[in-house]
């Protein structure tokens, strides 16, 4: 039910992916967003990332846990995603809800346009914002994970911390 959900979910984004195309500058290799950020998930979506993380091969899996390790002793604020190897997310298909939002500009419902951070590092809508104001239509959705959640009551999404939290 929940993999459903996700593909629709997905499907609905690629929409929004495809409207502001001219301004999306995503592409594989770029890591910015999944080096730099606490990664807030909710338990739902941590129990559905751990599937992927059981299903990777050992070296990938011990590479994993080594970060992780890391991670806990280190305790920092902002990170680099424990899951991104050579570049790349290694559980892509069940990656948090965050991380297939991320990189879209919306109009949150208290009227606050939600840039990427990477708009200030000359990647998407940064020839559309100069640091203060933009200049383009942004969805006029509110795509913040507690909307998302509240729109879908049907799933138990749970409580809502950063990664490095679910590990600690
Ligand atoms: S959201 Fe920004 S940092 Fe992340 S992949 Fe897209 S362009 Fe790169
Ligand atoms: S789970 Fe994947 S997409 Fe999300 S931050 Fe980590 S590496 Fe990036």
């Amino acid at each position: 039910m929940y993999e459903r959900f996700l593909k629709e979910f997905d499907a609905k984004l690629a929409v929004c992916f495809e409207r502001d195309a001219s301004a999306i500058k995503c592409q594989k290799g770029c890591t910015f967003c999944c080096e730099n950020a606490d990664y807030p998930l909710s338990r739902l979506e941590m129990e559905y990332l751990m599937q992927g993380f059981l299903q990777l091969d050992k070296e990938k899996h011990d590479r994993v846990r080594e970060k992780i390790k890391h991670l806990i002793r280190v305790k920092p604020d902002i990170y680099p995603c424990p899951f991104l190897l050579n570049g790349e997310c290694s559980v892509y298909p069940c990656r948090p809800l965050t991380c297939r939002v991320h990189g879209l500009a919306y109009m949150r419902c208290d009227g606050i346009v939600k840039l990427p951070e990477c708009a200030r590092n000359g990647l998407n809508y940064s020839e559309n914002f100069d640091g203060q104001t933009i200049n383009f239509e942004p969805i006029k959705e509110d795509l913040n994970l507690d909307k998302i959640f509240a729109a879908h009551p049907e799933f138990d999404f749970g409580e809502i911390r950063s990664m490095i939290d679910w590990f600690s």
